[in-house]
């Protein structure tokens, strides 16, 4: 029985560097399944497969070569798609917005689940996404649901963009995000809700610091 920790909640909440922050001081394994959601979305515009097309979406997911490297201190990840380093395209609201896209067809989450469910390793794993307290790991013993208000998630884009050398306004970061969430929300397969076990925690106007304590605190428990 290897343990699961599941931190879902909508985009800008936190939940990639507060899961990096909590598998680092655990020693555990990380997934972190939007970038396969994001990876898939790529893979679609880089051999023209549409994002509506769902069968091919499936096919794609299928022979979809991905890996996903970290230092062993879990600094500097990088995502190679067929040997190609895509890490910064990755991160782009286009891409996210276009993950969204493909993540609301049943057929792809499906043909993503045993992929995700491959990360879980002794000695554990956190998996931060949307559904990972609901669909992909039901049996997580700790189950977190972050939210932020919009307005600050969009500041943490901004400056995570920014910080990466990338272009990006902060009102069209608003928009696009709140956009995002709409459909996360809305879609009929695993739309983003918390599980009915997860403790919600609010990190607007939190340190990182402080959630990441509040974690490992009913980790302990
Ligand atoms: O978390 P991130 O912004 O990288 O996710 C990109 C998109 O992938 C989300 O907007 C969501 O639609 C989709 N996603 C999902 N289920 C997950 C992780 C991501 O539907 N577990």
């Amino acid at each position: 029985f290897t343990p699961v920790i599941t931190i879902d909640g909508p985009g800008g909440s936190g939940k990639g560097t507060i899961m990096l922050r909590v598998a680092r001081y655990l020693g555990w394994h990380t997934l972190d399944s939007g970038a396969m959601y994001r990876v898939l979305a790529l893979a679609a515009l880089k051999h023209h497969v549409a994002l509506e097309d769902e069968v091919g979406l499936v096919r794609l997911a299928g022979q979809l070569e991905v890996q996903f490297t970290a230092q062993p201190d879990l600094s500097d990840t990088h995502t190679l798609l067929e040997g190609q380093d895509v890490s910064v395209e990755l991160r782009t609201e286009a891409t996210g917005s276009a993950a969204s896209k493909i993540a609301s067809l049943a057929g792809v989450r499906l043909a993503l689940l045993n992929r995700q469910r491959a990360f879980r390793r002794a000695p554990g794993l956190v998996a931060d996404g949307r559904d990972m307290g609901t669909v992909v790991f039901p049996d997580a013993g700790v189950k977190i649901f972050l939210t932020a208000s919009v307005e600050e998630r969009a500041e943490r884009r901004y400056k995570q963009l920014k910080g990466k050398g990338m272009d990006a306004k902060l009102v069209d970061l608003i928009v696009e995000i709140a956009d995002r969430d709409e459909r996360d929300r809305s879609r009929a397969t695993a739309p983003l809700v918390p599980a009915q076990d997860a403790q919600l925690i609010d990190t607007t106007g939190v340190s990182i610091e402080k959630v990441v304590a509040q974690i490992l605190q009913l980790v302990s428990a």
